[in-house]
């Protein structure tokens, strides 16, 4: 077997905006896998030594925990760096087949190699995988954009190291693998995302055949009241699917973000006043703008965009333009790359905000009522006022639903802005969470306590993927808790991090009492991995 390793690799070892100490969520190594059968090798050396595998396809989960395992001293599965082939392209069934280190941008450009005439959604982050941000569930801007929901078909390795194929992949000899996601029996494919009960190798993805009309648009909103209106005219369209792709719904202050920095709007210390960002809204004509596009295999989208016009002309001063009708470097005229399946990075400016910035999401899911996002915009903005954070909010609206992605911009290399950040992220998901909202995704270090929201009756799900995690992975090797979810090993153990705690592991926190009462010291994890490394120098077969 050929495995390379690198002990401490500079970006796949850590979360690169990390939000406990530097040294925490850190990898005592990073392997490179070649093929499925070194990732099978790699499983079963790890349940022989007890080593925690981390999988990641690209790692560049930013937000989220970026490639940094969740038990420090863990192996990251670097699954991407050697795998990564565009097995399969169906042009006619408008379907791929890859392997984990696709990127987008890889993905984009064999597609316009060989003059395809099909599209590949894209995240806000596209120098990340298709197969990892289907597995995280990600979402896009086209009318693909449910990512999971578009995929057809896995190959997993079990965490026993054994291999199977999901969906119609079941059936030797298919090729129906990429044409029917469910198969027959129990439908497994969801275990494997926000998951640690194995490791994908390779994943089916349904791409969009490029459509005869596009209409990209915004409409701007004057009053930062609208927000309820808004959501109330939108509610119909999604259910109806005259929305065609995924709209998000923005606030100023995060498009300010895309053309300056927050010294660029203000000098004060703290975040800015209500009436610098009135001001900025003024500039900017609007405090809130709906981005979206209309699709079409008529002509053109001019009955959708009439009906879109109506929908929104009850509200006051409601703007409704076309790319062209916007100035030049608008994030509009921009955002037909990313509604047409082109990777674009421009989003991605107001990371800026703030010097050494870094961030975090907020993500919770509201339905698209006036009552629920009002509700939750006023609980975010109340919090970032009380932490001395400017407030990124920003609604993805889905056909029935709306993520909430809440920005927050803070200086990494401030200590108390990063702590700041991150208590201000946990006072969020407990508010909303006694409001009933629970997120869609978070950053590792909430894994525990967005679970514990999802705790109906006695925590029945979480209690549920414990005995499916132990069933399959006894030794507790595939990344021990993901999602909150933590096989027996470590459950229980002091592993689960709350408020307040500043170290994930255990017997690094002050309060040693309620830590530390049965997993081994991380250290000695680290040390174990670094011994029982130099089994990977044995021959193939003890692999
Ligand atoms: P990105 O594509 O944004 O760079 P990652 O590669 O970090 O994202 O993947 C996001 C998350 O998805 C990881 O943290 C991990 O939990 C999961 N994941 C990624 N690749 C795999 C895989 N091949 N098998 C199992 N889980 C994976």
């Amino acid at each position: 077997m050929k495995l390379t390793i690198s002990i401490l690799d500079a970006f796949h070892s850590h979360d690169a905006f990390q939000i406990l100490d530097q040294d925490d969520f850190v990898a005592s190594s990073v392997a490179r896998p070649r093929d499925v059968a070194d990732v099978q090798a790699i499983v079963r050396w790890a349940n022989e030594y007890l080593i925690p595998l981390w999988p990641i396809s690209i790692g560049r989960n930013l937000g989220y925990g970026g490639a940094g395992p969740r038990v420090r001293g863990s192996m990251v599965l670097d699954m991407g760096h050697h795998m990564n082939r565009l097995l399969e392209v169906n042009e006619k069934q408008a379907s791929v087949l890859l392997e984990p280190g696709v990127t987008y941008y890889n993905l984009y450009d064999a597609l316009q190699a060989q003059g395809s005439n099909l599209w590949c959604d894209t995240p806000d982050l596209p120098g990340g995988s298709v197969m990892g941000n289907a597995l995280d569930r990600g979402v896009g801007y086209t009318p693909y954009g449910d990512h999971w929901g578009k995929h057809c078909g896995m190959e997993v390795v079990l965490p026993d190291g054994s291999l199977m194929r999901t969906g119609m992949g079941a059936v030797e000899g298919a090729n129906t693998w990429q044409s029917f996601q469910h198969g027959f029996g129990p439908s497994v494919d969801g275990m494997f995302t926000q998951a640690n009960n194995g490791i994908v190798t390779k994943i089916g993805m349904w791409l969009m055949p490029k459509p005869k009309a596009m209409q990209a648009y915004q409409i701007s909103f004057a009053r930062e009241d609208d927000l309820g209106a808004i959501c109330e005219a939108l509610q119909p369209l999604m259910v109806r699917g005259i929305l065609g792709n995924v709209p998000s719904l923005r606030h100023v202050v995060q498009e300010a973000a895309l053309h300056g920095n927050q010294s660029t709007y203000w000098k004060g210390p703290g975040p800015m006043d209500e009436a610098t960002i009135a001001k900025i809204a003024k500039d900017f004509g609007a405090y809130w703008i709906l981005y979206g596009c209309l699709y079409s295999e008529g002509d053109d989208c001019e009955g959708a965009v009439q009906i879109v016009k109506q929908a929104f002309s009850h509200i006051p001063n409601a703007q409704f333009k076309r790319p062209e009708e916007t100035p030049q470097g608008s994030y509009l005229r921009n955002r037909i790359k990313i509604f047409s399946g082109t990777p674009d990075l421009m989003e991605l400016g107001w990371v800026n905000w703030v010097p050494n910035g870094a961030h975090l999401f907020f993500a919770p899911i509201s339905p698209i009522t006036a009552k629920d996002a009002e509700k939750q915009f006023k609980m975010v903005k109340q919090r970032h006022a009380q932490y001395g954070f400017d407030c990124f909010s920003t609604f993805c609206v889905g056909p029935r639903e709306m993520h909430h992605i809440c920005c927050i911009i803070y200086d990494k290399a401030d200590e108390k802005s990063k702590w700041g950040a991150y208590q201000m992220l946990r006072d969020m998901i407990a508010d909303a969470g006694k409001e009933g909202y629970g997120e869609y995704r978070t950053h590792m270090a909430c894994f525990d306590q967005v679970m514990s929201v999802y705790g109906w009756n006695d925590n029945a799900l979480l209690h549920f993927n414990e005995k499916i995690k132990d069933a399959l992975d006894p030794n507790s090797i595939i990344a021990p808790g993901k999602s909150g979810v933590w096989g027996q090993r470590f459950r229980g153990k002091g592993w689960e991090l709350w408020n307040n705690e500043r170290r994930s592991v255990p017997s690094e926190r002050n309060d040693q009492s309620s830590s530390n009462k049965g997993m081994s010291r991380s250290s000695s994890l680290v040390s174990q991995a670094t011994s029982a490394m130099s089994s990977l120098a044995a021959p193939a077969s003890r692999l």
